[in-house]
């Protein structure tokens, strides 16, 4: 059985003091829950505040990006070495904003997977069409290139560390969430190309965990999808009442 994991992706939002007020009611949210997985990604500069705040809890915390080298000169760049000293054990990589407003390609986004892997962090691979791709009828195509391509290099054995997050563009931050049926088509698919790609074992142990307005009044529903293991959360994430209530769904 896959363990449930909600995921709250800060995006560009909270100085110091409103990071550190949300990871202090996180915790009060999370206590006693172990039969789910927890994550947020804070944005880097408070990634370490927040790592103290969650030390006796059992948060993940995760970089928003991260760079496949762990030093050198890569202006601007983070790497997997930085984000584990400043208390992250995962990686988000591929969100549609680095791809869609940073021009982050297929090929980036794997090597920056297969950087966060080599340095012992969890990947969590955004992948996910746009509303023009979803009318055109290629949402599936789309889906199978951008996992093909972002686990290029890939071996069976480190998929274990790997967790996809389906995330269709058309529902981020839009208030639209995709119906638990065009989420769950969307997570069987993917399933389907991670056993192609792997083998059925493996695709049967990767989470695959659905982004896109998740809200309190839709994870119940979006969680009894056979395919769906969890929710990467934006703007919800942000509210501690709401995103206590996401990650206690039913
Ligand atoms: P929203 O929940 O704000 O739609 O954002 C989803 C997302 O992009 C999480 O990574």
């Amino acid at each position: 059985a896959r363990k449930p994991l909600i995921a709250g992706n800060w995006k560009m939002h909270g100085v110091l003091v409103d990071a550190c007020q949300l990871a202090a009611g996180l915790k009060a949210h999370c206590r006693g829950l172990d039969d789910r997985d927890v994550l947020v990604a804070p944005p880097f500069t408070v990634i370490s505040e927040v790592s103290h705040i969650l030390r006796d809890t059992a948060i993940i915390l995760a970089g928003q990006n991260v760079c496949w080298e762990g030093k050198g000169a890569f202006t601007g760049e983070i790497s997997p070495v930085m984000l584990r000293d400043a208390g992250a054990s995962a990686a988000l990589i591929g969100h549609s904003e680095r791809r869609q407003l940073f021009g982050e390609s297929d090929s980036l986004v794997n090597r920056r997977l297969k950087g966060a892997l080599q340095f012992g962090l969890t990947a969590i691979l955004c992948i996910g069409e746009t509303l023009e791709e979803r009318e055109a009828n290629r949402t599936l195509d789309v889906l199978e290139r951008q996992l093909r391509a972002g686990l290029a290099d890939v071996g069976g054995a480190q998929m274990s560390s790997v967790v996809v997050a389906y995330e269709p563009v058309w529902a981020i931050g839009t208030g639209k969430t995709a119906t638990s049926a065009q989420a769950q088509e969307a997570h069987a698919f993917i399933r389907h190309v991670l056993a192609d790609l792997f083998e059925k074992d493996i695709a049967d142990q990767v989470r695959i965990v659905y982004g896109g307005s998740v809200k309190p009044t839709n994870i119940d529903e979006l969680m009894a999808q056979p395919d769906i293991d969890g929710a990467l959360v934006g703007g919800a994430a942000l509210d501690v009442e709401s995103f206590g209530r996401i990650i206690h769904f039913a």
